[in-house]
């Protein structure tokens, strides 16, 4: 059976490339009826931390990848596994492919007269025992080719003269993660390795390795970089990577998986959105194309405004509610009224593109003044009409019919005498009742919000 594995390192806030490579092997692993195993990477003690790895585990399970499902197997933590790096280490020693080495890193140089030659095999025939300051070096053929078979890139052929004899274990036997990372695929029984570019240039000596180890090496597959508009690889210091960030955003799980999922792949019919079972079909890592790709946060946004519209009502409403109720909401808590949103939810859902868009579209509903947003006001109120038109518009409210018709209708007629289109009319009323120059149909949202509410504001914006 196919077994992959994702094996992040937890240093730092989960990436949407991580995601990427996740999703990907993930639908391998359910799609050949194989195994998804989660290794945690965390032998660099100074890097981690254990935060770092909860947010892992529940950045997958909200792209749904976990352990309620039964391909998911995990996760394990690397750093259980130090006695088997070690064990893995030694026999390589034992059987002559791995050596110990006490050069420093510039005798190496003044020896070869470069940093970059790497290492010039000094210690190979010295048969030096263990002791301080003695790494142990893998001992890599000297001629001949080692050839990856990558599935996204290909044949690739590395020479061998051109590949050092690495380092797998530090003088104190700590392993590499090089090493580590071999032995756990080993024993963990991983198969196919789908992981970043980045890792290219390990393959070779990790294929070395399997192969010392007596093992058939899996097969693999480089999955291409992914770059910003700049053509830039992404990077947490530029960019918005931390798929938390999204998820804090108000993009919804499916929509960012679907995305994530055209990051280097599409479906044959080209048909972009689509639900996740059906790509889990469709899905072929043969299908991967190594070119680069391209992060648009704009189509991404285009995509979670078309899942919001895809919503049932009710779901979407659902959706909304922890941007409604949490403790961060701009209103006191109990000012807000399922009943009311529940009305005007049917507006929001088709102008929304990430949820959080949902507070500052109700938030007059909610709060007892509008927001007081000083550069809304002078746009609305420009054409030095917007006095008139709020005087004409209270007058007019005061005895209208509550309805959507008949408020248009008044506000129509009370720019009709000051010669305004119904368009640049409203502009006043709405910045007096909501606070901002955009936002739902205007006549909908008086006539939710109550004829007092609605005068009181025209009135404080009068005052
Ligand atoms: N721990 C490595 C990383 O996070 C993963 C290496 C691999 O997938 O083989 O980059």
């Amino acid at each position: 059976a196919v077994r992959v594995r994702f094996a992040p390192s937890p240093t730092g806030m989960f990436h949407v490339g991580g995601a990427r490579s996740a999703l990907f092997n993930w639908a391998v692993a359910r799609r050949s009826g194989g195994a998804f195993v989660l290794r945690i990477e965390d032998t660099d003690a100074a890097r981690n931390r254990p935060e770092w790895t909860e947010g892992i585990i529940r950045a997958l399970a909200w792209i749904g990848i976990g352990a309620d499902d039964p391909h998911f197997e995990g996760p394990y933590f690397q750093s259980a596994y130090l006695e088997a790096h070690r064990k893995a280490a030694e026999r390589l020693r034992a059987d002559g492919l791995a050596y110990y080495c006490d050069c420093t890193r510039e005798q190496v140089k003044e020896r070869t007269g470069s940093e970059h030659k790497g290492y010039d095999g000094h210690c190979r025939d010295r048969g030096l025992e263990p002791g301080p300051g003695r790494a142990l070096r893998f001992r890599t053929p000297d001629d001949g080719t080692t050839v990856v078979d990558d599935r996204v890139r290909g044949r690739v052929e590395f020479a061998n003269a051109a590949i050092e004899d690495f380092v797998i274990a530090r003088a104190d036997g700590s392993p590499l993660f090089i090493l580590a990372n071999v032995v756990d695929d080993v024993e963990m029984r991983v198969n196919q390795v789908i992981r970043g570019e980045e890792h290219l240039s390990n393959t070779p000596k990790q294929q070395l390795l399997w192969e010392a180890l007596g093992e058939r090496p899996p097969v693999w597959a480089h999955l291409p970089v992914i770059v910003n508009e700049k053509r830039q690889k992404l990077s947490k210091r530029r960019d918005k990577v931390a798929l938390e960030s999204y998820q804090a955003e108000g993009y919804l799980a499916e929509a960012m998986v679907n995305y994530l999922m055209l990051l280097g792949w599409g479906p044959a019919d080209g048909e972009e959105i689509l639900p996740w079972a059906e790509m889990e079909r469709q899905f072929s890592v043969d299908d991967v194309n190594s070119a680069s790709a391209f992060f648009d946060e704009k189509k991404l946004r285009a995509f979670n405004g078309e899942y919001i519209r895809a919503l049932p009502l009710d779901a979407f409403i659902e959706r909304c509610r922890p941007w409604l109720t949490g403790p961060d909401t701009p209103w006191p808590a109990d000012a807000y009224d399922p009943g009311v949103f529940a009305a005007v939810a049917p507006l929001a859902q088709t102008r929304i593109s990430v949820l959080s868009e949902i507070v500052p579209n109700v938030d007059f509903l909610f709060l007892d003044a509008p927001v007081d947003d000083p550069a809304s006001w002078d746009k609305a109120m420009k054409p030095g009409i917007g006095r008139e038109m709020l005087t004409g518009a209270l007058e007019r409210f005061a005895d209208a019919d509550w309805t959507t018709e008949s408020l248009k209708a008044a506000t129509e007629e009370t720019g009709a005498a000051h010669g305004l289109k119904l368009g640049k009319a409203q502009a006043p009323v709405r910045v007096a009742v909501t606070g901002r120059t955009v936002g739902l149909p205007l006549f909908e949202s008086l006539e939710l919000l109550g004829r007092e509410r609605t005068l009181a504001r025209l009135r404080a914006a009068l005052a």
